[in-house]
């Protein structure tokens, strides 16, 4: 695998291969089964696939962990080396954020809702940097995981107005055995807060379960939050069901629908989601 650090590295990398699709899967490192789901699907439907690790300052609030974030570079490098990856594009800051640059992408209806609503600036810093390494690897298909289901809603659109000549690909969430969606935040957790750290993927699944009966959003909403009310040591940030294909607001269920919610658990935020039609 070929590490480059610099845009003319990366791009003298992938002038040098011979390839006839792209895949690219951009990450903030400290990898895991998640991540490593989106490169081999990546290798499974491109001959070439460019990995990067970023951990991007302007997704992070001010009082967010971007200084805690889990950086384990010799881990993650073991790990894409045998996962499928040819090229890992590995900048520092002041690669992707040159001094003097100003530049923004938003997407206001979509970045000032859910998750967006609780982390101003979020969805702005990732849609800035994933315009960023869009225009610096020119993937053909770039992958995704559903469990961020909010970044990958926002994904499609920008790259559907600004006319990416580029494919989504939105990839299962991959969980641990007992339900948890695998996340680097998880380890943060200590055991008695990973059971707590469950209540979320719980009232997800509830929600999802009483949906086949009950088409009252409100209802299935109220249900949810009052079971993860009932669980020790989970301040719920928020819990919600919207539309699917856009996350609009909806009162029944009549359309494809998903379920997303986020918690704290001893200070850590965790996110899940599932769609209401998922088995
Ligand atoms: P991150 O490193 O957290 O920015 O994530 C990089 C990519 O991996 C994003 O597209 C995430 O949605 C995806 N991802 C993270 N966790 C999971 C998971 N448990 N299952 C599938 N994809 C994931």
């Amino acid at each position: 695998m070929i590490i480059a650090k610099t845009v003319p590295e990366l791009r003298l990398a992938i002038k040098q291969s011979t390839f006839r699709s792209l895949g690219f899967v951009p990450t903030m490192g400290a990898l895991h089964e998640g991540h490593i789901s989106l490169i081999q699907h990546a290798a499974q439907e491109n001959d070439l696939v460019v990995v990067s690790i970023f951990i991007n300052p302007k997704q992070f609030g001010p009082h967010e962990d971007y200084y805690k974030y889990p950086r384990d570079l010799d881990n993650d490098l073991e790990i894409l080396k045998n996962s499928g990856a040819h090229i890992l594009f590995l900048p520092e800051d002041d690669v992707i954020y040159q001094s003097g640059d100003e530049v923004e992408i938003r997407l206001p209806q979509i970045s000032s809702i859910l998750c967006g609503k609780f982390r101003p600036g979020h969805f702005d810093g990732v849609a800035l940097v994933l315009t960023k390494l869009f225009n610096i690897v020119a993937p053909n298909k770039a992958y995704f995981g559903q469990k961020d289901y909010q970044q990958t809603i926002l994904i499609k659109k920008m790259v559907d107005y600004l006319f990416w000549n580029l494919e989504i690909i939105v990839c299962p969430t991959i969980r641990d055995e007992d339900g948890l969606a695998k996340s680097s935040r998880n380890r943060y957790l200590s055991n008695e807060d990973r059971k707590s750290a469950l209540s979320l993927y719980t009232a997800l699944c509830l929600a999802r379960e009483k949906s086949k009966t009950c088409k009252d959003v409100e209802q299935l909403v109220r249900e949810a939050k009052a079971y993860i009310a009932s669980v020790p040591n989970v301040v719920l940030e928020y819990f919600e069901i919207r539309r699917a294909k856009d996350l609009k607001s909806i009162n029944f269920l009549k359309e494809e629908a998903v379920a997303l919610g986020a918690v704290y658990v001893n200070g850590t935020r965790l996110i899940d989601n599932i769609l209401l039609t998922e088995s």
